[in-house]
């Protein structure tokens, strides 16, 4: 289907991931050189291919090369702890794992054979970009996600193609999706929703759009992307949807075409509150359905003014049947419950390696003349509504979900029961606030045996992902029990409000700001006390508390910080120290956190923040790095008296984070010669310089004008290569550059969408100033220069460096111009060499 579409549209923009995209026929002819690569490997039809990738274009090319070759795929996310990803691989003994470098030192031991996306890729350039044969029939597998189980270990469901052919030929019917839309991928894929989400554009004309890590819960996140990129087709869990309509924009997202809701129960008022705020008919889908099912097995389309407490389930998409049945499999009467079974083509083959749980959960079909045909007992309790509607009522067993993850408490269980102080443990789901679900284990211990909390969380940390992290854990000296000798969920008492981490690692506020945030946290956990040192996801805090306590954040110190702060930084302490440095502004703003945690000391780069927040990404996780930026709270620069002022104003604020050496320096342009002064002023006051990177930086002196025959050809081959994009980087250069000085003097500086504009022309006359009156003197350590390949000068072969470095020059020449070296892939190529310096010079 999506090789059609490729034939379709081969120009169309098929997927998009932050600054890079690749067209149908580029996403086409990647995937088709991975897919022979594989083949060579004895990749095929039902062949298990693990694939361990964050969510970026390599791993749509992944997925894609896979299926090419005719295999499975088997979703590892690189997030999950190692002992689950341990289980997958050993439970599917997969012979091949696609991955990329960095993940490849924290994989656990396996079997497979490792294809890295990034340092294969060219051995695949070699290899034909031509669609490969693809033998595979609808009967084979598509893919293995695996999902909890309720014995302690997660089961894997194997997905044949006609169950995703269905869903997707079902969804393309009914929704009817254009070569306008554009769909959000918000889910990991070690999910299904994730399926469609990727195929339904991929085979239909629509553009993918990758939403970064974590996106998907982080509404303010969420309102922007869909605004900025125009999205029309998009899945949330009700939860999220809730946070979501109370987000400031979300009424200039009325463009949104198709919204798929489901994965737990929808509240009828949250339907009204949608309609409230966004007032779109036919665009919002309750759709129900388990992985075993292939994703979706019924939907209902909302409406306004029904009244329903909870939104039906409504009725069975194309080619799937439902059935709801009493004890004897006999069908219920409308309006009396009964367990929910599934038919149809949709219908999983079974769990991997567990026969005795296909047979019990995937039983003969009564109702079917078909031979081998097969209904899905989910464990769910559901009726019909008079209108032919279904309403889903709950679980028959303790599988529940919390803001959409499925969980299986006995997952949990079998995990705290592992410890040895643990005699018995029962973990249940709270529901205090509507719409916040909690986990909350109750224990009973051995004989004269004591467990701290910490150590519950780090046993549960190392095996289980972090949303099956229980919020409290209660110790009970007996769990009660009903009548007839079974645990009474119901009587298990509330947990006490209180923290909960062993005593001697509280460590209470030391100032203003801590003291205000500890009582936003305690405000908004519920627990007292809580101490600096304490993680909020350890104290647990969900993504749904995390947006509450940054609202709150956010409100208290008026500022605006993304979300993602509170990922990097989940303690009082970290956050604090964020808090003060943007408490300064905009004298003391010019140390801007990017990434805080991490063992290496910190990379300080000079005079930009978006190249280097692109950069974090690809780096060692370990690598907390800072931006060093000066302007103003409006993207004005600040006038210093010369590189000198600047290089000593921003070492006094590096010395605030780090007051001695080794330092890690760098700069982009302009700012590489910031830190080559930063080194030079630090070295004579006897601190050591690790290292020293200038990306792409001129001494200023050597900088010549290019001829205006050299300055065309270079531009036409920039265009060329680069497309249109390289147009409008030109224009707004050589516009701020040529003509910034009327901008500046005229009132344009008031017109919001003139204001990059301005800065960068501000910015400009002020480097142009500082360059001419730099003389660098000779620096005695070490540089490393990362030059571009396409350079609009040639005239001076290392930049100029040369004699200034007295202590070598070290030269990686980067693919790409002065600014395509921050893109895909050169990017990749930078950190490497980046890493590399960093771990050689530390060691
Ligand atoms: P999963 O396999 O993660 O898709 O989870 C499937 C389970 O989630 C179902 O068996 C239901 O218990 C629950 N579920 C999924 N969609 C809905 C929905 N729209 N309303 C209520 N429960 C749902």
């Amino acid at each position: 289907m999506f090789e059609m579409q490729v034939e379709r549209s081969p120009q169309a923009i098929a997927v998009v991931c932050e600054n890079t995209q690749l067209t149908y026929q580029q996403l086409n002819q990647q995937a088709n050189q991975l897919a022979h690569h594989l083949c060579t490997l004895g990749v095929g039809p039902e062949v298990l291919v693990g694939i361990c990738l964050e969510r970026s274009l390599e791993m749509i090319v992944g997925l894609l090369g896979i299926l090419k070759a005719g295999g499975a795929y088997v979703p590892l996310d690189p997030a999950y702890p190692s002992e689950r990803l341990a289980f997958i691989l050993e439970d599917t003994q997969t012979p091949i794992l696609l991955t990329q470098e960095k993940f490849v030192k924290n994989l656990p031991p396996h079997q497979a054979q490792v294809v890295c996306l990034d340092l294969d890729w060219q051995e695949n350039i070699q290899n034909s970009q031509k669609n490969p044969v693809n033998e595979t029939t609808a009967d084979n597998l598509i893919y293995v996600i695996y999902t909890s189980g309720s014995t302690g270990q997660p089961k894997g469901v194997m997905i044949p193609h006609r169950g995703i052919c269905n869903q997707l030929h079902w969804k393309q019917t009914t929704f009817g999706l254009t070569n306008a839309d554009k769909v959000l991928l918000t889910i990991s894929f070690s999910f299904d929703p994730s399926v469609w989400q990727i195929f339904w554009p991929l085979c239909f004309g629509g553009q993918l759009f990758i939403a970064r890590p974590g996106g998907h819960q982080d509404t303010a996140y969420l309102v922007k992307v869909i605004i900025e990129q125009q999205i029309t087709v998009l899945a949330l869990v009700p939860s999220i949807l809730r946070v979501l309509l109370e987000e400031k924009g979300i009424e200039n997202c009325r463009f949104i075409r198709h919204i798929t809701c489901g994965g737990e129960a929808l509240p009828g008022e949250l339907i009204e509150r949608f309609f409230a705020q966004l007032n779109l008919n036919n665009v919002l889908h309750n759709c129900y359905g388990p992985t075993e099912a292939s994703i979706d097995t019924t939907f209902w389309t909302c409406q306004r003014g029904t009244n329903y407490d909870i939104a039906p389930i409504g009725r069975p998409i194309t080619n799937a049947e439902i059935h709801i049945l009493d004890e004897n499999l006999q069908p219920m009467p409308v309006g009396e419950s009964g367990e929910l079974y599934i038919g149809g083509i949709g219908l999983a083959r079974g769990y991997f390696n567990r026969p005795e749980l296909t047979k019990e959960k995937f039983i003969v079909d009564p109702f079917s003349s078909e031979r081998g045909a097969r209904l899905y007992k989910t464990g769910d309790l559901a009726r019909y509504l008079s209108d032919g509607n279904i309403e889903f009522l709950g679980r028959i067993d303790h599988q529940v979900k919390i803001r959409g993850f499925r969980i299986e408490l006995g997952e949990i269980e079998a995990v705290l029961r592992q410890h040895p102080s643990v005699k018995e443990a029962v973990v249940i789901s709270r529901e205090e606030v509507q719409g916040d679900k909690r986990l909350i284990a109750y224990l009973t211990l051995n004989l004269e045996q004591t467990v701290k909390v910490e150590q519950l969380r780090r046993l549960i940390q190392q095996k289980l992902p972090i949303y099956m992290m229980p919020s409290a854990f209660v110790i009970l000296k007996a769990l009660p029990m009903t009548p007839n000798g079974k645990i009474d969920r119901r009587s298990l008492p509330e947990p006490a409000q209180t923290r909960q981490q062993a005593e001697e690692t509280f460590v209470p506020p030391n100032d203003e700001i801590e003291l205000k945030l500890a009582s936003i946290w305690e405000k908004v956990l519920g627990i007292k006390p809580i101490g600096i040192k304490d993680n909020f996801f350890d104290l647990g805090g969900n993504s749904l508390l995390s947006i509450r306590l940054f609202a709150q954040v956010q409100k208290a110190f008026k500022k605006d910080m993304p979300l993602a702060i509170l990922y990097q930084n989940p303690t009082i302490e970290q956050l604090a120290i964020i808090i003060r440095q943007l408490e300064f502004s905009p004298s003391l703003s010019s140390l801007v956190p990017i990434k805080v945690n991490g063992s290496k000391p910190p990379l300080f780069l000079c005079q930009g923040f978006s190249l280097y927040q692109s950069l974090v990404s690809y780096l060692d996780s370990e690598q907390p790095v800072y931006a060093l930026i000066s302007e103003d709270g409006q993207g004005m620069p600040i006038r210093f008296n010369g590189i000198e002022e600047l290089a000593s104003h921003y070492i006094n604020e590096i010395r605030t984070l780090q007051p001695e050496g080794p330092y890690l320096l760098g700069g982009h342009s302009f700012g590489g010669i910031i830190a080559f002064e930063m080194a030079q002023q630090l070295s004579s006051q006897g601190q050591q310089i690790a290292l020293l990177a200038l990306f792409d930086s001129y001494v200023p002196s050597t900088i010549k004008k290019a001829s205006v025959s050299k300055s065309l050809s270079y531009n036409l081959n920039q265009l060329l290569k680069i497309g249109p994009a390289y147009l409008l980087r030109y224009a707004i250069e050589r516009l701020s550059e040529k003509y910034g000085n009327i901008a500046l003097k005229n009132k344009f500086i008031r017109i919001k969408k003139l204001q990059y504009l301005v800065s960068r022309a501000a910015y400009f006359k002020i480097v142009k100033e500082y360059a001419t009156k730099y003389i660098p003197q000779p620096y005695l350590g070490r540089i490393t220069l990362l030059m571009a390949s396409d350079r609009r000068i040639q005239d001076e072969p290392k930049l100029g460096w040369t004699k200034l470095a007295g202590g070598g020059l070290e030269i990686h020449e980067i693919p790409g111009d002065h600014i395509s070296i921050f893109q895909e892939p050169s990017i990749r190529l930078i950190a490497k060499k980046l890493e590399l310096s960093i771990d050689d010079r530390l060691s």
